[in-house]
């Protein structure tokens, strides 16, 4: 259920326009400066050894948290393990006392942060000062950070230089190298008057005891060297064996986190260096510094066990994730909740800080993957997210709506496909030709940023039946799964699959018994329902046996993929499900294949119009399929210009449109008018979800552009 709270949080941040016009700048400009930044390294190979290196942590972490242990205590480190955030606080106040600690310098640690370790320094009288020049703006603003590794991006230089000029009670001029110039003079003074320095560690070595600490302003290095008491808070997922380990991590980091082919300092603290210290008389002497290394628990431990979500080990906390996020781009990090930001934050947050936040936020996630195929540790954060879905519905079962819709209606096919005769006929007051353009009362958001479409009078099983095809003039029988949206909203671009299909030779049937692919339940965490469904497809298809099963739906696809671990629990339909799942063919890479093959000639549409196209979140980054519909759109000699922002999500995602409607309405905007910058008379699309969002918004936001499955435009090419 998403709280009232969330709502009016995403609102405000939606009006956020400082932030909205930061977040907007760094994400057009990342991508590129990213792809700059490896220049001449295999990203993909880098990625690679980054995961396996904290696969291997995480496989022997016990043995290698030990072994850090000995390591650091045998150079000379005074070693703790903290179990909560308590431990940490506990650990540190103690010290302080003992130690007579007056004043503090900080350089950026997300576990303090984690642990809330300022306002525990606030109730202790003890002064705090962070050093890092982001995490310093916060604190003097009194805001949480809202980015992993940009804790103040939400703010401009003016608000910088507000809040610089009440904390230093003088008029601070909005300027950046001044407000730079500032800060340092500010902080020297702190840091040479510090009695302790706390820091975070970016990488802990096993072998030899060692913390690598990674910073861009030098504050690291001042924060561990100058104060005589040196305090390094590492989280048990920082860990690696050896030293080689580093490496690869070190490429990646500063890439992927801010484009930087080098951070400025690297420092490598093997046990307690010497520090410069003032006497009672005034003098200086050199004296060995204390250094405490407390590897912080706080849920991680449990995180470790757990068979899905050990994965998470596999962040390096780059925050690549939030730089390429849609809805990171569009919120920013607070609405979040907790230290962690993005969909990764979602994750964390489920075992570091408060689960319930966790089972909130992850429903900001679109699943769109963009995430996916930048992280540095090759962490598969939708899957994760669908995961969690599955685990909150277990615990706390469905909301009510969704529970009656999925369980007692789309289970049952018969009654699913009747509601929606019906619901053509009730609609016909909303309708106005294809769509329906304004819903009434509570149901008015859904229709406030893109029309929907109208349910066909005449569903596609029932216009299969009218289709005449051609006599076959190969052996293999397909079977066309439609799926829901082209069965009852888009018959036109299931008789262009099969037309076309049928062109090429093959006898095309639509078995009547399937139904729904069981997509929106899976999504949702209700398995049951789920595996109700495909239980009907599976046997639907087991009375045909196809040769190979067609669909033009990409999550369609997904869900067919998934069948066998679905029906893993049911020996009979595992088996069909294997066997099936091994004749799956998606529409447009089994037309390019044709194609490509010789087996189908395109006519040309030289002169039909200006084309452009939308990738689908899933076709491209879950299928990888984007290569092959260019194929053919250049095969049939169309004009094609390439829009802006093609592979960003349309907005629909699901039922994402229907529970977050103004972030899908925003989303939906900035698709809108790269459509329309485009100039192109045609967009096209391969999944019918996105042709659902795309005709809408088009039909609501004006623009004289067609809205066509690539289907259509295949069967156009081979009249
Ligand atoms: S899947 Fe998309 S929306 Fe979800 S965290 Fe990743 S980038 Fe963000
Ligand atoms: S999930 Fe991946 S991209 Fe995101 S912070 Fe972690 S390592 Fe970086």
């Amino acid at each position: 259920m998403i709280t009232k709270e969330l709502k009016d949080k995403i609102k405000d941040k939606l009006k956020d326009t400082v932030q909205r016009k930061n977040l907007g700048t760094f994400s057009e400009v990342y991508p590129g400066a990213r792809a700059k930044a490896f220049e001449g390294y295999d990203i993909e190979d880098l990625r690679e050894q980054v995961a396996n290196i904290k696969k291997n942590v995480v496989k022997n972490l016990d043995k290698l948290a030990d072994q850090f242990q000995r390591e650091a205590e045998k150079r000379g480190a005074i070693f703790y393990r903290a179990k909560t955030d308590k431990d940490v606080i506990d650990y540190i106040m103690k010290l302080c006392r003992e130690k007579d600690v007056k004043l503090v310098v900080k350089s950026k640690s997300m576990v303090s942060e984690e642990v809330e370790l300022n306002e525990a320094f606030k109730k202790e009288g003890i002064e705090s000062q962070e050093t890092d020049l982001g995490e310093w703006i916060i604190q003097i603003a009194g805001h949480k950070p809202s980015h992993m590794v940009m804790p103040a991006i939400h703010l401009n230089r003016q608000q910088v230089a507000d809040y610089f000029s009440k904390e230093l009670g003088k008029d601070i001029e909005p300027d950046i190298p001044f407000l730079v110039h500032t800060a340092r003079v500010q902080l020297r003074e702190k840091f040479l008057k510090a009695d302790m320095g706390i820091s975070g560690a970016n990488i802990a070595v096993a072998e030899n005891g060692s913390l690598f600490i990674v910073t861009n302003e030098g504050n690291g290095r001042l924060t561990a060297t100058l104060p005589r008491i040196h305090v390094i808070l590492v989280g048990y997922e920082k860990l690696v064996e050896k030293m080689s380990d580093v490496i690869p991590i070190l490429r990646v980091l500063p890439r992927n986190a801010t484009a930087q082919v080098l951070t400025s300092y690297v420092n490598l603290i093997s046990g307690p260096s010497e520090a410069i210290v003032e006497n009672s008389d005034g003098s200086f002497s050199v004296q060995k510094k204390e250094l405490h290394i407390i590897l912080v628990d706080h849920g991680r431990l449990d995180m470790a066990k757990d068979p899905v979500f050990k994965e998470l080990y596999q962040c390096i906390r780059c925050a690549a994730c939030t730089n390429v996020c849609p809805v990171y781009a569009l919120l920013g990090g607070h609405v979040y909740g907790h230290v962690y930001s993005g969909g990764i934050g979602a994750l964390l947050n489920s075992f570091i800080g408060s689960k319930n936040t966790a089972d909130q936020i992850q429903e900001l996630c679109l699943t769109c993957g963009r995430c996916t195929e930048v992280c540095a540790g090759k962490i598969n954060i939708p899957e994760l997210i669908v995961e969690m879905r599955k685990r909150s519905v277990k615990k706390a079962g469905l909301p009510t709506l969704p529970k009656v819709v999925f369980q007692n209606i789309m289970s049952n096919r018969q009654l699913f496909h009747s509601v929606l005769r019906m619901a053509s006929l009730a609609q016909k007051p909303f309708k106005n030709g294809a769509f329906i353009r304004n819903l009434p009362m509570f149901l008015s958001g859904y229709t406030k940023d893109r029309s929907l479409p109208a349910i066909v009078e005449v569903p596609f099983r029932e216009r299969f039946k009218g289709l005449k095809l051609k006599r076959e003039t190969k052996k293999q029988k397909i079977a066309f799964f439609s799926g829901c949206l082209i069965d009852f909203a888009y018959p036109e671009i299931g008789e262009a699959v099969v037309e076309s299909l049928n062109c090429a030779g093959f006898k095309v049937n639509f078995p009547q018994g399937q139904t729904c692919c069981g997509t929106p339940m899976f999504l949702m965490g209700d398995l049951e329902s789920a595996k109700k469904v495909a239980m009907q497809n599976l046997d639907a298809m087991q009375k045909e046996n196809p040769d190979f099963i067609v669909l033009a739906c990409p999550t369609g696809v997904e869900m067919w993929e998934r069948y066998p671990e679905l029906m893993k629990d049911s020996q009979r339909y595992y088996e069909i499900a294997v066997k099936f799942s091994k004749r799956i063919k998606e529409y447009t890479s089994y037309i390019n294949e044709l194609c490509e093959k010789g087996e189908m000639k395109l006519k040309s549409l030289k002169g039909k119009g200006l084309v452009t196209y939308h990738d689908s979140c899933h076709l491209k980054r879950v299928l990888g399929i984007f290569e092959e519909p260019r194929n053919i759109i250049n095969k049939t000699g169309i004009d094609f210009v390439e829009m802006k922002h093609c592979d960003q999500c349309c907005g629909m995602a699901g039922s994402y449109s229907v529970k977050f409607p103004e972030i899908s309405g925003e989303l939906a905007d900035q698709k809108h008018k790269d459509i329309m910058e485009s100039k192109a008379d045609i967009v096209l699309a391969g999944c019918p979800a996105c042709v659902l969002q795309i005709k809408g918004l088009i039909d609501k936001k004006g623009g004289n552009v067609k809205v066509r499955h690539i289907a259509e435009l295949i069967k156009e090419a081979l009249k």
